[in-house]
């Protein structure tokens, strides 16, 4: 699709800079209140397509992208799909929970470029979102920044975790749920991503974007995020809207 960078650039070229800047510009939106409760209207869209869509909260919070793990995601990038890149073509997004429970703890789980105990191979396993159990969004790379987290769509698609041990935990938790469908939303919206290309991650075999060379890893997926789940967060995702 048309990218809406150039125009966003001069969109804010043209407005007023407020004085002194904020000092984090990323999380102009106030942050998602902490109830249970519906959150407050949208603002009505204005038909200007994708750039109506509302950014969440988002705090930056990079891993180590060093020139080292740059080097390796291209070559993983080369085995797995042929082509040496570093960046994602945004296609489709997935959704996973950490098995963990902590942001901190995903952060370090990521932040290392070592080969992962599962599949042995560098670069480290990263995504490029994680959703805390309070509703914080964390970015950990670029949006586009190519991240092994599911094998197959690494190519293709943008990982979103979530910190929590069930689809059901993540499902039931009011405030992460709300702030998962906002960054979804979001992303969808501005990548023009169709609703049924967002995933879970046991989903991922049936994804019409799936791609694997290495053939002893063409069935390979997880049990995060079944299809039973993804129903329900696909209809949140539907009823959102762009
Ligand atoms: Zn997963």
């Amino acid at each position: 699709m048309l990218t809406l960078a150039p125009l966003l650039a001069a969109l804010a070229a043209a407005w007023p800079t407020p004085a002194p800047p904020a000092p984090a510009a990323h999380t102009a939106q106030a942050p998602a209140p902490e109830s249970g409760r519906p959150s407050p209207a949208r603002p009505k869209p204005t038909g200007r397509g994708p750039a109506a869509v509302p950014r969440p909260a988002i705090t930056r919070r990079f891993i180590p992208l060093t020139a080292q793990r740059r080097r390796d995601t291209a070559a993983y990038a080369k085995r797995h799909y042929g082509r040496a890149t570093t960046t994602v073509e945004p296609h489709a997004i997935v959704v996973h929970y950490t098995v963990n429970d902590s942001v901190d703890a995903t952060w370090n789980t990521f932040a290392p470029n070592v080969a992962d105990p599962e599949l042995r191979e560098r670069p480290g396993t990263c995504a490029q979102f994680v959703v805390a159990r309070n509703g914080r969004i964390v970015q950990l790379t670029p949006v586009t920044f190519l991240c092994r987290h599911t094998v197959g769509l690494n190519w293709a698609a943008i990982g979103i975790e979530h910190v929590g041990r069930s689809d059901a935990e993540v499902l039931g938790n009011a405030a992460q749920l709300r702030a998962s469908i906002r960054l979804t939303r979001w992303l969808r919206c501005r990548y023009g991503i169709a609703v049924r290309d967002v995933i879970g991650h046991a989903e991922s075999l049936s994804s019409r974007f799936h791609r694997e060379r290495v053939a002893a890893l063409r069935r390979q997926t997880h049990g995060d995020f079944q299809r039973s789940a993804m129903r329900r967060y696909r209809a949140l995702v539907r009823d959102a809207g762009c």
